[in-house]
């Protein structure tokens, strides 16, 4: 169901321009040291050939000593770009939140969102340090062959090349967590709170958070969780990144009119669409008419619309690919249990979940798999 005065569409177009701007910044670090190894390996397997031939050749000696202090002055002269350049994309990043929070919360664009958090800055630190360590230990290890095939060389340099995605990491976390930042900034500036979004295919630890409220310096309830037990990192949740990778973001919340909102969060759409497929015109013509008094509603309770979306979301097993589909199994199942059997059961957040999303969920739950995991595109 969407309305014009919907604030996830406003939310999600921003998300995605600065999910673009996300990795414009990591190619612009990431991208000259990915390049470096793609030419470190192409320059190493030309020199074995020449040196050794076969890929198996069993190397030893004065040439295989060679070739692997060339190769580790080369590993070791990879130049990672400096921590001044993450901070300055993280800067960037915590701009681009504070004017995207500003924007959410209707307040004039922020003077000053103010300098990167201390925690991103150390962040960044030691994810650089991490990465610088791994090229190191590559080097290490290279060094101490004594006679290998390429293979094994190979295998070595590997363990080098792991600092590009070390770096990535931590390229990618501090711009999240910076963006979420300057939304917090402008939370504050605009006396909102703040509230959960999470995309409709985040995890289920994500999911759990998505629609939950907290004052712009409050704290998240880490145990959250669709599954059966949620991930902790550090034990406090000020907001995402939640996890490596994470997509969800915060945006300013200021409140609603609990009346006029609970007409527009009710499934209106849903309810036109059993109506009619039920021949009922008298009540498909109510609940048209409701709809539409609802979208000229001022009002739009966000936080529920969040958590009936995320609900949804673990009914239908909307996931990435990196999610088990057991884990997401077992999350319909336990969401499904929590809702009930009764024709007027609710979900936890309230939502009276239309049966054709039940059914829909305990085919899969029989199936033991969802028909498909990608959120239908299209559809809000
Ligand atoms: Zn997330």
């Amino acid at each position: 169901m969407t309305s014009p005065r919907d604030p996830r569409e406003l939310i999600r177009r921003h998300d995605q321009q600065a999910q673009a701007a996300e990795d414009d910044a990591v190619a612009a670090v990431v991208g000259p040291v990915e390049r470096a190894f793609t030419a470190l390996w192409r320059w190493l397997l030309a020199r074995w050939a020449r040196l050794f031939g076969k890929p198996a050749t069993q190397a030893a000696g004065q040439p295989l000593r060679d070739l692997l202090d060339d190769l580790t002055a080369r590993i070791v002269g990879i130049g990672l770009g400096p921590v001044d350049a993450l901070l300055v994309h993280a800067q960037r990043a915590r701009l681009m939140g504070a004017d995207q929070g500003a924007r959410e919360a209707g307040i004039p664009p922020l003077g000053d969102p103010g300098e990167v958090d201390q925690a991103t800055r150390d962040a960044i630190e030691r994810g650089v340090q991490w990465a610088q360590q791994k090229l190191a230990t590559g080097a290490d290890e290279l060094a101490r062959l004594d006679t290998a095939d390429l293979d094994e060389v190979l295998r070595h340099a590997t363990v080098a090349r792991q600092a590009k995605a070390i770096l990535e990491r931590t390229a990618r976390t501090a711009w999240n967590s910076e963006l979420n930042a300057g939304i917090r900034a402008a939370a504050k500036a605009s006396g909102a709170r703040l509230v959960w979004v999470a995309e409709r295919d985040a995890c289920v630890d994500c999911l759990a958070q998505s629609g939950q409220v907290i004052d712009w310096d409050g704290q998240f309830n880490p145990a959250r969780t669709f599954g059966k037990k949620a991930r902790v990192f550090h034990g406090v949740l000020h907001g995402p990144p939640r996890h490596p990778n994470c997509r969800c973001r915060v945006s300013p919340w200021l409140g609603h009119d609990a009346a006029g909102a609970l007409s527009v969060t009710h499934d209106w759409a849903e309810a036109i669409r059993e109506a009619e497929a039920k021949g009922d015109t008298v009540a498909a013509d109510a609940a048209r008419r409701a709809a539409a008094a609802a979208a000229d509603s001022a009002s739009f309770d966000l936080p529920a619309a969040l958590r009936r979306e995320a609900e949804r979301s673990i009914l239908n097993g909307y996931a990435l690919p990196s999610e088990s589909e057991r884990v997401r199994v077992q999350a319909a199942d336990r969401l499904l249990a929590r809702i009930g059997a009764g024709k007027n059961s609710r979900s936890p957040s309230g939502w009276q979940v239309p049966a054709s999303v039940k059914k829909r969920a305990e085919r899969a739950l029989k199936a033991g798999t969802f028909a498909t995991r990608s959120v239908p595109t299209g559809r809000k």
